[in-house]
């Protein structure tokens, strides 16, 4: 992170670049980091493996965050989007194969009478 003094764009008064908010004049100065406490992440991670588009959008979310920290959720979070999805098309795809091998067994069972 770069350390760089800030001014307040409203009062001009040097502010901190951890700081959310002037402390002299009240001004926003940025937007408050999305959370990436432990529970936070627990949910996004879950809800990315689960809920498949949700995970992009949290995770586009969360890579636009400048803490490096809420980058790697963000990642994480498409990663576990993109491997719920490849497991999904798996899934799907042993599924029909397989109704498909039961299908034609049964098919070629009454062919057989
Ligand atoms: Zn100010």
């Amino acid at each position: 992170m770069e350390e760089l003094n800030l001014k307040c764009p409203t009062c001009h008064v040097d502010v901190r670049q951890t700081d959310f908010f002037c402390y002299n004049c009240g001004k926003k100065l940025k937007s408050k980091p999305l959370s990436t406490s432990i529970t936070t992440q627990a949910l996004i991670y879950l809800g990315s493996f689960l809920l498949p588009p949700m995970g992009i959008i949290w995770g586009i979310k969360y890579l636009r965050q400048e803490n490096s920290q809420s980058k790697i959720v963000g990642m994480i979070a498409i990663l576990l989007t993109i491997i719920s999805l490849i497991l999904t098309i798996i899934f799907t795809i042993n599924f029909v194969n397989s109704l498909n091998s039961q299908i034609n067994s049964q098919l070629q069972n009454f062919g057989g009478l």
